[in-house]
């Protein structure tokens, strides 16, 4: 194998990282603004093409706003692609998704100067609206690809100021009615590796380098909506009141220990809703949105299960009355056993500590995993914060973290070559 001729330009990396970090920075400094269908985030996209462009790579979009660069190979069949995300939460940093971009770029910047034959075309692949708090439409470039897009939510989604998503896509040339043609290009993908910053404090803690990433969490959040009776809060007598945000706050108190005495589950009660949300009123009406995590499908199902009896037991001597709703749902997606283990053979060649962690949050490759084979790449997050402006990685670790790239993505081709 030649892989050994495959050395990372650092400065080429340094100067196309800054040169995204220049886009959607929020001028008062409290990190990011590239939502995605914002024109920041476009303007992102337009970087990242312009910049593949630069390098010779043959540049592409398709009908979800997803950006594509290839790098030719002598041999044609499925690409290999790698790549991350360009859009950010709001507030954001500069490191979540957008490194894992320039780490391709920079991966396939070394794998074309290193001569290396490639039995494979390579693509660097951006996807749009991976975060998706502006429409609700969290992985939607990536499930477009997959072909795993649900229409009616997308025809439905609108963000706070009412503007739908046809028309935040339509602004930029894109037919919402055309995502599903994004799938077209599916078959030509050999599999997918993603390289992203942990978000979590895991490999910091460890002083471990760089992790392949074991499965992807499944992600439920369910809605409980508690009905009782709208009243006085001083003159309805103690037995009469059917206060609602009472149930939920017993929901939040009988569930969480339970759920911090499970393995491998994760649940936060993070948004509620209360009506009238006055002092003096006992409230008629709460939502309460959970959000339930695991890479294991039964401990998902089992925890959401229990969640609800919960939630019933509890309401119950109150006369409350509770319903539940699923409103976002991605199954667990365990990553490609064999690619997990030529990550990790890489990393051995390169000297690098290498980890297996899950991963708990949602990515792309999450949903791509489903379709074709995938894999993760780690590095540490600086003292575990993520979606945040203090969102930090080491040029150091950065760099570590695209030679694993680079190298997994090279024996990845050499292997095919080989069968
Ligand atoms: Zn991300």
């Amino acid at each position: 194998m030649t892989v050994s001729t495959i050395s990372i330009d650092s400065a080429f990396f340094r100067q196309a990282f800054s040169e995204l970090a220049q886009i959607g920075r929020d001028p008062s400094g409290r990190g990011y603004q590239r939502l995605a269908w914002s024109e920041a985030e476009r303007e992102a996209h337009r970087w990242f093409r312009d910049r593949a462009g630069q390098l010779g790579l043959e540049v592409f979009t398709d009908a979800a706003g997803n950006s594509f660069a290839e790098l030719a190979s002598p041999e044609s069949g499925p690409a290999l692609a790698i790549g991350s995300h360009l859009d950010t939460v709001p507030f954001g940093g500069a490191y979540d998704g957008g490194y894992g971009v320039v780490g391709a770029l920079a991966a396939a910047e070394a794998i074309q100067r290193s001569g290396l034959k490639l039995s494979r075309p390579l693509r660097v692949c951006a996807f749009t609206d991976e975060e998706g708090p502006r429409f609700g439409t969290g992985l939607l470039g990536s499930k477009a690809l997959a072909g795993a897009l649900d229409m009616d939510l997308v025809r439905r989604a609108q963000d706070r100021e009412g503007t739908p998503l046809k028309d935040a896509m339509a602004r930029f040339g894109l037919d919402l009615e055309d995502l599903p043609s994004a799938a077209r290009v599916r078959p030509t993908f050999l599999g997918y590796l993603e390289l992203h910053i942990e978000q979590g404090p895991r490999l910091e803690q460890s002083h471990i380098r760089t992790a392949a990433v074991t499965a992807i969490t499944g992600i439920r959040q369910v809605s409980l909506h508690f009905v009782g009776k709208t009243n006085h809060a001083g003159t309805t007598p103690k037995p009469d009141r059917r206060n609602a945000l009472r149930a939920a706050a017993e929901t939040i108190a009988r569930f969480s220990p339970w759920v911090d005495a499970q393995e491998e589950l994760v649940a936060n009660p993070g948004q509620i809703t209360v009506h009238p949300n006055a002092a003096n009123v006992v409230p008629g009406e709460v939502r309460l949105d959970w959000d339930v995590r695991s890479p294991d499908p039964n401990r998902l199902q089992a925890a959401v299960e229990y969640l609800i009896t919960v939630a019933e037991d509890v309401s119950r001597p109150f006369h409350i009355s509770v319903d539940s709703q699923i409103f976002h749902d991605v199954p667990p997606c365990p990553m490609h056993p064999d690619w997990i283990e030529l990550v990790a053979s890489a990393a051995e060649r390169l000297n690098l500590s290498c980890d297996r962690l899950v991963s708990w949050a949602g990515h792309d490759a999450g949903v791509l995993g489903r379709v074709m084979p995938a894999a993760m790449i780690f590095i540490p997050s600086r003292a575990g914060v993520s979606h945040a402006p203090e969102e930090y990685s080491t040029d150091e670790a950065m760099l570590d973290g695209v030679r694993l790239l680079a190298q997994t993505a090279a024996d990845l081709l050499t292997r095919e070559a080989e069968s």
